[in-house]
Order: structure tokens, then sequence, then C-alpha cells
């Protein structure tokens, strides 16, 4: 009966919030090793002109090589290192290692483009960050214009004012700042005003259903237009079809990033690429 099912729903249902648990407690737990024993990696997706496919820009998106469970992805392990606050050091190492390598990429000449990289809230709001940003130019010699950080906008948590200080003092250096995933959670046109950013990355839940959702597609457009009259370069995320490309150069975004161009991938295959995607097939 309903009674019948209804409980047996719950069982199941409590068994598997316990298997999550579980697991998260387990994955926490390799976390605090991780770092020591050299398992995380950081991959590089190109970001590439709208108009002509010319790579412009590589995000760093970080991977886990874990030993018994393989990949694990970031949208997981984040997350619990933000519990742990094992995202300090974890942070400030992916700062150290992309500077590291975009340098290097420069000093070859094989890729003189801008690395992005993802900080995380904790990691931005805490006292020293500064300084962290820093270290990492003078250590790499990487300059500070070819460096960015994409920020969402739960750096405000601690109010707009620190946040409005510390990317002033950022810009000061020549280090730019994005805002990413605009477009989903509490995104307000108020930090689109009040935060001295240089760019805005359009989230890529509205990318998905660009041709088939007219909400979406003028969302899109809108923001586009906004962003463009405040003086900002806009990005889509998430473009895997060639209707997709087409349609966000055609309503005018600067730059996009995606399957359809390039997976993430090592800093080897990156320097491997063509200056200009997509890359002819077998490439
Ligand atoms: P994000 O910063 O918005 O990064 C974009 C995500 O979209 C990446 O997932 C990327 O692999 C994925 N992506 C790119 N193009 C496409 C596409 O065409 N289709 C689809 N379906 N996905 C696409 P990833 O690497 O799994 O990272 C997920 C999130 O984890 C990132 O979202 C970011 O919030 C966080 N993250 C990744 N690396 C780092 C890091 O080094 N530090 C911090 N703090 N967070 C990171
Ligand atoms: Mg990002
Ligand atoms: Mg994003
Ligand atoms: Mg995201």
């Amino acid at each position: 009966d309903a009674k019948q099912q209804g409980r047996n729903t719950w069982h199941w249902y409590q068994g598997d919030v316990q298997r999550i648990t579980e697991e998260s407690v387990l994955l926490r737990h390799d976390l605090y090793a991780a770092l020591s024993r050299d398992q995380f990696e950081l991959y590089y997706q190109p970001i590439v002109e709208a108009e002509n496919g010319h790579i412009r820009g590589l995000e760093a998106l970080i991977r886990w090589h874990h030993p018994e469970k393989g990949m694990i992805s970031p949208g997981v392990f984040i997350p619990l290192a933000e519990q742990t606050g094992q995202i300090i050091p974890l942070g400030r190492w992916i700062l150290h290692r992309a500077c590291r390598d975009a340098a290097a990429m420069c000093a070859t000449g094989e890729r003189v483009v801008p690395v992005a990289v993802n900080i995380s809230s904790l990691q931005f709001r805490r006292t020293g960050f500064l300084a962290d940003v820093e270290q990492a130019l003078t250590e790499s010699g990487l300059p500070p214009e070819l460096l960015e950080l994409e920020v969402t906008e739960s750096i405000l948590l601690d109010g707009v004012d620190h946040a409005v200080e510390l990317i002033n003092q950022l810009k000061s250096k020549g280090i730019k700042v994005a805002l990413d995933d605009f477009g989903t959670g509490f995104s307000s046109l108020s930090y689109l005003r009040d935060l001295p950013i240089h760019k805005v990355k359009l989230d890529r839940s509205f990318i998905h259903d660009i041709a088939d959702n007219r909400n979406s597609a003028a969302i899109v457009q809108g923001i586009i237009t906004m962003a463009h009259h405040l003086e900002l370069v806009v990005v889509a995320e998430g473009i895997e079809e060639r209707e997709q490309q087409q349609d966000l150069k055609r309503r005018q975004c600067d730059l996009v990033q995606g399957f359809y161009f390039a997976k993430p991938m090592p800093q080897n295959a990156i320097v491997a690429l063509p200056g200009q995607l997509p890359a002819p097939v077998g490439l």
C-alpha cells in the first residue's frame, strides 16, 4: 500500500543520504594528503574570440587524480575543501601552479595569453589573499597583465565594500577580475554597477538552450548589450555546437569557451593546439 511504499522510499532515501555522507567523509579525509602526494593537476581550456576563433586566454581548471577512485571532479571536491579549510593551501597551490605554467608558455612563446584562475570566495575574502597573488606573480615572473581571477558573487558575503576595495587593489596592479557564472544564483545588476570588474562570464545554463528557448536568448542578448554599455568584456561559457557559436557571434559576444572549441586539457596538449579553433579534425 501507499504507506508501505512511502516507508520503503524513505528507507531507500535514508540509505542513499548515508552513503553520500560516508563517501564525502572519506573524500574529505583523502583531500588532506592529496596536495603533498602530488595528486592535483591543472588542466587548461582555451577561451577564444567569437569572431574568428583565435585563442585569447586559458582557464585553469583543477583535476584530482585519486589513487583508487580515478579522476574526481572539482564540482565534488572544491566544496569539500571549502568545508575543511583545505581550500586555502590548495588555492595557493593553484595560483602558483597557474602562474608558473603561464610564465613558462610565455617564455617559450608557445602561448602568450592571459591565464584565468578560479578563486574560491573563502580564499578571496581571507586576509593575505592579495599577498598570495603578488607572491605567485613574483615567484613565477608572470606579468600581472597576464593574470585574471574568476570570482563569483559569493565574494560579497562580507559586504560589497571589502570586495570593491580588493578588486581595485588588484586592478591597480594590472590584474583583471571576471565575474563567473553570471545569471545564476542571486546575480544582481547592482553587482555589475558596483564591482570594478573587467569581464562577465555568462553561465552555460543560458547557452545550453539558446536555440530553442526565446527567454534564454533574450537574457543572453540583454546581458551582452548591457555589459558592453558598462564597458565590460563578455564571455559565453559552455558552447557545444556550431549553431551556438554562430548565434553568440551574431549577438556580438566577445569571447566564447566550450567543448565545441576544446575541452580542458593538460598543458602539453594546450601548446600543441593551433592558434585558431576549432582545430581541424584529427589534430
Ligand atoms: P567554472 O569556473 O564555471 O568552470 C567551467 C566548467 O564548465 C568546467 O568544469 C568546464 O570543464 C566546464 N565546461 C567547459 N566547457 C563546457 C561545455 O561546452 N559543456 C559543458 N557541459 N561543460 C563545459 P569543471 O572543470 O568540472 O569545473 C567545475 C567548477 O569547479 C568550475 O566552474 C569552478 O567553479 C570550480 N573549479 C574548477 N577548478 C577550480 C579551481 O582551480 N579553483 C576553484 N576555486 N574552483 C575551481
Ligand atoms: Mg570559471
Ligand atoms: Mg563558470
Ligand atoms: Mg561554475
